[in-house]
């Protein structure tokens, strides 16, 4: 398993926000290759994982397979290359790519991989992965996913139960980490109503 992973952009922006990039990436890496990146799937880009605008993940070729994505510092041999489509010089990862990403590499470390994430810009003079993905990527990569999780609970919220989920927030009982459609256990339900006690008692003794 290689233990390094490297992060690219395809810095192909595309007027469809969404159209898959797999393709043209394929042809062009073909082209720009002569057909020596040829892959045991039978695909020519020389990056690993594709992650398109939609979150879909495309595969060029296996974990194991050489890439052709960083001829420094032999990384073709050692790292798995994954690249995001878009430019992201110019544009922001969409939450999908940002979903994608994470489910794929925390899946690629749990097989004993990725224990080194870098930019390609840490190994070349480039701006790849792209000036909107901060230097320290699998952090930021982190960040947005652990913000997404917690505005898509907050979407899971039906109209009236706004209202009173808030509340509870206000007095103390829930926090912002709190699921919202989380089944609570006998113990956290103590908590909850522990903390309700002391809500109640603070507002009588106001
Ligand atoms: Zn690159």
């Amino acid at each position: 398993m290689k233990t390094y992973l490297i992060l690219h952009h395809t810095a192909k922006r595309t007027s469809n926000d969404t159209s898959h990039q797999f393709d043209s990436v394929n042809t062009s890496h073909k082209n720009r290759w002569n057909g020596a990146t040829l892959s045991k799937m039978g695909f020519y880009g020389g990056y690993h994982y594709l992650i398109e605008r939609d979150g879909t993940v495309g595969q060029f070729r296996g974990e194991e397979e050489v890439g052709a994505h960083t001829v420094q510092q032999s990384m073709n041999y050692k790292a798995i290359g994954v690249s995001f489509a878009g430019n992201m010089s110019e544009q922001l990862l969409t939450n999908e790519q940002v979903l994608s990403a994470v489910d794929l590499i925390n899946d690629i470390k749990s097989r004993g991989g990725a224990e080194n994430i870098a930019g390609h810009r840490d190994y070349k003079p480039t701006q790849c992965p792209g000036k909107t993905i901060p230097q320290d990527e699998w952090q930021y990569l982190l960040d947005r996913y652990k913000d997404i999780k917690e505005d898509e609970n907050k979407h899971n919220l039906e109209d009236w139960e706004v209202e009173p989920w808030e509340e509870m927030i206000d007095i103390g009982v829930f926090t912002d980490n709190t699921i919202p459609n989380e089944i609570p256990d006998n113990a956290t339900l103590g908590v909850y109503m522990s903390r309700l006690k002391k809500a109640i008692i603070k507002e009588l003794t106001k």
